[in-house]
This record gives structure tokens, sequence and C-alpha cells, in this order.
């Protein structure tokens, strides 16, 4: 676990938060540029190596604040090159990262909660409640690690080139953290990724998919998973506190805001629950004429599930549906099954579960 106690680590702080550091150490705020560069943009893990900086200043610094990445407890690599590390988090439980190579660009999905209180009924993740909030560092550590882990790209680009909220918990259910977080991605003395390479996976907070629009307008992915609120309720129960009209209305509100940048609904793909012809056309009905894209997801199973995974053929015609309505459409190829490593298998290690249950009344605890 990254320790934010007494001692700050450097490594979760956004540029206006390291010049703050320093100017509490009587520093110039370009000092904070040089360390961010270090650690984000060089690997630096100790401040011994940052060697523009004095020798006085690093022999401070060593002294005050610290570099803190998450220990990788287990590494996994698949046949299909993905790769999986499962990181220490605490009191024995754990959180995972999977790294995707594509030609021509490398997807980390990341972690933003141990475990998720937002139980959807095909998540692994969601089966095993929630225990607490991953830190600023905690995320952005997952990043920093993956690309010090991985070779550097042809050109020397780093291998991280796009990041996806897509691993364990319900980014938006912890927005604190997660701004900073993506603030560091998209800097240009952080990350350095353009907005369109940084994806929020969200199951419908609304009130945070507003705020994320007009703090950080970075790619948004929705997880509507049924096209209307009677069968949404069951699969996504958050559906209950926000419904899918109110849902849809944020996510146009959203794309307005960046020149109609696309919003792309995620669908799972569960053999006769949601996957009939009627479902497509109810879906189009929703989305057509709008800037969105539908990501079709074959249902990735996991032990204590009862759904399976619809038919290629049920998937193809789903698809067929939507594109007839000019509603763009993909399905998306499963990565990494043999490591456990596909969307919705992420398990990690959940011990201590708190027990909070959706609904309304204590919606204000799920979403602080
Ligand atoms: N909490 C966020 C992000 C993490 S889940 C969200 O729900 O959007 C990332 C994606 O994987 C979501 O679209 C989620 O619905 C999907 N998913 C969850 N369980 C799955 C499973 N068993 N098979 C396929 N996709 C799954
Ligand atoms: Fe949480 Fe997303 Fe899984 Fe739903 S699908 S339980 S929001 S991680």
């Amino acid at each position: 676990m990254i320790t934010e106690g007494k001692t700050p680590n450097l490594l979760g702080l956004p540029q206006a938060g390291l010049e703050a550091f320093f100017a509490d150490l009587g520093e110039k705020p370009f000092r904070a540029r040089q360390v961010m560069q270090w650690i984000h943009q060089r690997g630096a893990g100790e401040f011994a190596v940052m060697s523009d900086l004095s020798r006085e200043l690093r022999v401070r610094l060593s002294q005050v604040a610290e570099v803190t990445l998450p220990r990788v407890i287990v590494e996994k690599t698949s046949v299909d090159g993905t790769v999986k590390w499962l990181f220490e988090s605490g009191a024995g439980q754990a959180v995972e990262s999977v790294f995707i190579p594509e030609p021509g660009r490398g997807t980390l999905c990341i972690s933003s909660q141990v475990g998720c209180a937002l139980d959807c009924a095909f998540c692994a993740t969601g089966a095993q409640g929630f225990n607490r909030n991953l830190s600023t560092s905690e995320i952005i550590g997952q990043v920093a690690h993956a690309n010090r882990a991985l070779p550097r790209r042809h050109g020397g680009e780093a291998a991280v080139t796009n990041v996806v909220f897509m691993g364990m918990g319900e980014p938006l259910a912890n927005y604190r953290n997660l701004l900073p977080a993506l603030e560091l991605l998209v800097a240009d003395l952080g990350y350095g990724l353009s907005r369109r390479r940084v994806t929020v996976s969200t199951s419908g907070i609304v009130p945070h998919i507003e705020r994320l629009g007009d703090e950080c307008n970075v790619s948004l992915a929705v997880s509507l998973h049924a096209p209307d609120d009677a069968l949404r309720d069951r699969l996504v129960p958050i559906n209950r506190v926000h419904p899918i009209a109110e849902l849809l209305d944020a996510c146009w509100r959203y794309a307005a805001k960046r020149a109609n940048r696309f919003i792309t609904f995620e669908y799972v793909m569960l053999k006769d629950v949601n996957d009939s012809p009627a479902a497509a056309e109810t879906l189009a009905k929703l989305l057509s004429n709008r800037p969105a894209k539908v990501n079709l997801i074959p249902f990735n199973p996991f032990p204590g599930s009862d759904f399976r995974r619809s038919p290629e053929d049920a998937i193809a015609g789903f698809q067929a549906r939507l594109r007839r309505h000019s509603v763009i459409a993909t399905t998306r190829k499963t990565r990494g099954e043999d490591i456990d490593a596909a969307c919705g298998q992420l398990a990690g290690k959940v011990s201590d579960r708190v027990r909070i249950r959706l609904s309304e009344k204590n919606k204000r605890t799920v979403t602080a």
C-alpha cells in the first residue's frame, strides 16, 4: 500500500499541487516542472537520480517526500501478448491492471477502487463488494509501473499510449482522487496523452458526468447494457437512482461540451437477457442521430455467475441491426482470457468489504 501519511508521495501530485509543495520548501515553481518530468516521463523512482537538481535539494527531498509506486504481487502474460499485474492494496487486498498491445498503440486498463459498490449483476468486481477508493498515487502508479516495466515503442515513445478506466471499480464514485490522476495523464509534463486517448468508463453516476465534462473533458464510455429501465434496473442497479433518460441527457450535454465528440456505449452481450432483435431495435431508437458509438462486449464468465455469453451469430445480428439504423457499432475483441484479464473478470482481492448496498437511501455514501 502507498502510505499517504506524513511523507507526501509526489507520484500523485499534479502540477499545481507539486508547485505548492515546492513553494512550502521555499523553492521556485520550475522545480515542480523538473520533478514532474523525472517521475512521469523519465521513470525516476528516487530523488538521487534527478541530476538537474542541486545535491542539497535532492537530499532534502529524500528526507521530506517520496516517490512510491504500488508493489506488484503477480505479473502474468497471455499468449496474445496481454499483460496483467496484480498490485498490493494493503490489508491483504489487491487491484489489477491490464496492458493490451495492438498495432500502433498500447492500451492500459486501470482500476480506480478496491472492489465496487455498484453491484452490477454480471461483473466479477461487483460480486466482491466494495472496500475502499484508490488514492491518486495508486491510480497513477499503475500507469507509472507499466511504462517502467514495458519496453519503449519504436521512436522512444512510452509503452502506454492510451488509458482506459475499465478495470476494477467505478471511477466516478472516486471522483476526488480520479480528477488529479486525469490531470497528470493529460499534462504535457506528465504523461502527455491527448484527452481522446484517456477514457473514463462509468455505469452512470450522472452528477459526476456533468462535473467531468466541465473539469476534464476526456473520452467518456457509458455502460448501458440494456435499452429500457426495467431491464437496466436489474442489470445495473445505479439505474434505479439515475434512469436511462437522465443518463442519456447527461451524455449528450457531455458530448456537446467538446465539439460533439462521440460517447461510447458499452453493451455486454448476455444470452437471452439483452441480446434480442427487439432489444437492438429499442437501443437503435435511443441512439440514432446522436453522437454515439456502441461497443458490444461478449460476456466473460467468472465463477459463480449465472449468465452466458450470447452466441456469435446473435452478436453479429445485433450489430448489423444497429448499423441498419445508422448507429455505429463494433464488437470488442476479447483479450487475455487465458490469464483472466478480460473485461469484467478482474477480481483482484477484496477482503473486509464494506457492505454498501445501492439504494435511494444511501446513494450519497456510494458517490461521495
Ligand atoms: N465501473 C465502470 C468501469 C469498470 S467495468 C463501468 O461499469 O463502466 C468496465 C466494463 O466492463 C463495463 O462496461 C462493464 O459493464 C464491463 N463488464 C463488467 N463485467 C463484465 C463481464 N463479466 N463481461 C464483459 N464485460 C463486463
Ligand atoms: Fe462496478 Fe463497473 Fe462492475 Fe458495475 S460493471 S459492478 S460499476 S466495476
